[in-house]
């Protein structure tokens, strides 16, 4: 499922995007644009705005209704039935590409020193080349999804944890 989303839902986008789903966000767009990306691309558009809702006729769309972003992402994931789809940090937050797995071998001219000591998995972005990896900060988002999935914690099929390696 793809998603278009209102300028005003940045953080549901993001949000989105880290959950793994195909989403396009635009800091500024004029209404027009997102409509016709909806009908070009077959995508869904998530808004607040009624009158924009109302242009919306002749594309697949939903009104969101809190101004709180979980309650948002809570919507969206019941309305799809979306939770079984949730693959997190398997997308750029950037570009919305699909990650691919990197080693960390590879990874090290890449990341800041520091990181290369601490992250022990790490992804790329084919399209943009941000690199990610799974390391202190994901903790807290770990958390985070946890929640909104109601299970414990989240793995993600790129960054999923592997055993340390015992060779040095
Ligand atoms: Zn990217």
């Amino acid at each position: 499922m793809k998603f278009v989303v209102d300028c005003m839902l940045g953080k549901l986008a993001k949000w989105l995007k880290i959950l793994g789903f195909d989403v396009a966000y635009f800091n500024r767009a004029e209404d027009g644009k997102l409509l016709s990306l909806a009908r070009k691309e077959g995508r869904v558009l998530l808004t607040r705005d009624h009158r924009l809702r109302a242009e919306a006729k002749d594309v697949r769309s939903l009104l969101i209704g809190s101004e709180n972003w979980k309650e948002q992402l809570e919507q969206v994931l019941d309305e799809f039935q979306l939770k079984r789809e949730v693959r997190p940090y398997s997308r750029c937050i950037q570009c919305n590409s699909e990650l691919k797995s990197l080693s960390k071998r590879a990874a090290k001219n890449l990341v800041a020193p520091f990181v290369y000591e601490q992250a022990t998995v790490f992804a790329i972005c084919p399209a943009c080349g941000r690199v990610f990896w799974q390391g202190t900060h994901f903790e807290d988002m770990d958390g985070k999804i946890g929640q909104i999935l109601g299970r414990g914690r989240a793995s993600s099929p790129v960054l999923r944890k592997r055993r340390p390696s015992l060779s040095k």
